[in-house]
């Protein structure tokens, strides 16, 4: 029999990240993946001179762990920040995209909001405080910030975030630092004024707004945070279970690793193979997550001429009623991810509202991809993209609902019952690039 210290299942961001600070704290750690490849969601190609992303193109440096992670992996990936044009953002209506306002002019100019709105948002910060901890991200935009705030600004939002329903998704969950506002300071606007009040430490300041990616591509990351840690590819139909004497069995194929500690990194609905030892019941509140799939498309042209936009994406508000939900500009944001004077486009469909696209075919997806291309994108009807690459993903983005607290709660109920045993990934603590970091970070330091 193996031994090792701890054990990760999964070798995405998280069981990745995970494994390099605990590796860097000098502690024996073995991941184990089922497939033949490493990266989890993140995964990059290089074809026809396009460099382009299969799961996630961009991350935000949220937490001061993003920061000082590419800062130990200096040496083999570095950090690539979005140019200063992809700050811009857009947002369709009616045959166009628009940009959302960046400023006080833009703002009074914008098409976007209604004139009611626009005055209306000036009294924000008296508006009465809400009740319901369970507020929808919905209900909460409409509230306090009018309905054509909520329908072209934060629907659209939570689309190219989430890929999610606003009018389902829990803001204490889905956006606690918005929820926070409220709860804390009364109001969105004097709360995010009392932040930028408060004093910072050089490290707080290390977490921004900023929006990366590494040099070259995600997988960089990936392979540099491989590069010292001992993982098992392929490992199929894992199984974890306590021995009775402290310690944890982990068994793959005919190999069984004794270790004191176990992290599972994967989806909620991949727990209840993994740990057969939990009755179903106390699993429950965990599995029954929903993760919303996305179809993501990338798009690649040879010679965009003036038609390239210099914008970060364009996304799509759901009263619009296109099949898509945003469009990515990739090579607006970084340096070569198209050939000279071309441009890589992401398209995203599906999300939880359209959960049946999964199903289309090829030909129905690349049609509704043409489509948007002259439509939104303006090639004339006479260009067609060089490249189309279609990637479906089933279990994309978990949906944080108003039964979350329960599922946090039977994590912690778990963890406890178990010493050792870690439940982390994106079914707590966030769901972008940057909560995965900083899950890593912490669970590495309270290990
Ligand atoms: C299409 C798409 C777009 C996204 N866009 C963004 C974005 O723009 N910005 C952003 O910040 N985030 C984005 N995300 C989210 C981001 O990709 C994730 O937060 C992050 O990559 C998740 O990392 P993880 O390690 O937690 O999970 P995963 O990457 O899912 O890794 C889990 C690993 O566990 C393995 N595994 C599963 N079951 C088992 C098992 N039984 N035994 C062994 N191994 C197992 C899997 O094969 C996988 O390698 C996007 C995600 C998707 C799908």
């Amino acid at each position: 029999m193996q031994e090792t210290d701890i054990v990760i299942i999964g070798a995405g961001l998280t069981g990745l990240s995970t494994a390099f600070n605990l590796k860097k704290a000098g502690r024996d750690v073995l991941v184990l993946e089922k497939q033949q490849r490493i990266g989890g969601q993140i995964c990059t190609y290089i074809d026809e001179g396009f460099t382009f992303e299969s799961g996630p193109n961009t991350g935000v440096v949220s937490f001061p762990e993003v920061t000082e992670l590419f800062q130990a992996l200096a040496n083999e990936c570095q950090m690539e920040t979005a140019r200063e044009s992809s700050k811009r953002r857009l947002i369709w209506k009616g045959k166009h995209f628009h940009a959302l306002p960046s400023g006080l002019i833009s703002a009074v100019t914008t098409p976007l909001f209604s004139l009611k709105d626009k005055f209306r948002i000036l009294g924000e910060p008296w508006r009465k405080q809400g009740t319901d901890p369970d507020e929808s991200i919905g209900s909460l935009a409409q509230r306090r910030l009018g309905r054509s705030f909520f329908e072209y600004a934060v629907d659209p939002f939570i689309s190219g975030v989430y890929a999610g329903d606003p009018m389902k998704l829990c803001t204490r969950y889905a956006l606690p630092k918005l929820y926070n506002l409220e709860a804390n300071y009364g109001s969105f606007v004097r709360g995010a004024m009392a932040k930028v009040k408060e004093p910072k430490t050089d490290r707080d300041r290390m977490a921004t707004k900023k929006v990366f990616s590494a040099v070259g591509g995600l997988q960089h990351l990936v392979q540099a945070l491989a590069k010292n840690v001992e993982i098992v590819t392929g490992a199929q139909d894992i199984r974890v279970r306590p021995d009775g004497e402290g310690m944890w069995k982990v068994s793959y194929a005919d190999t069984v690793i004794s270790c004191h500690h176990v992290v599972t990194t994967v989806g909620a609905y991949a727990l209840p193979d993994l740990l057969p030892f939990i009755p179903q019941e106390q699993l429950e509140p965990i599995t029954r997550l929903f993760y919303a799939p996305i179809i993501q498309v990338c798009v690649g042209v040879r010679d965009a001429g003036a038609l390239r936009l210099p914008a970060f994406g364009g996304l799509v508000p759901s009263k619009e009623g296109k099949q898509v939900l945003g469009i990515l500009f990739p090579s607006e944001c970084f340096e070569g991810r198209a050939p000279e004077g071309g441009a890589l486009y992401s398209y995203f469909m599906g999300g939880a509202r359209h959960a049946d696209y999964l199903q289309k075919s090829d030909d129905e997806i690349r049609q509704m991809v043409i489509d948007a291309f002259h439509e939104m994108l303006k090639y004339p009807s006479d260009i067609e993209p060089d490249m189309i690459r279609i990637f479906r993903h089933e279990h994309a983005i978990p949906q944080y609902y108003a039964d979350s607290g329960e599922r946090l709660r039977a994590v912690a109920d778990l963890q406890q019952r178990y010493p050792g045993l870690v439940l982390a990934g994106n079914l707590r603590d966030g769901i972008g690039m940057g909560n995965r970091i900083h899950q890593a970070a912490e669970i590495a330091a309270t290990i």
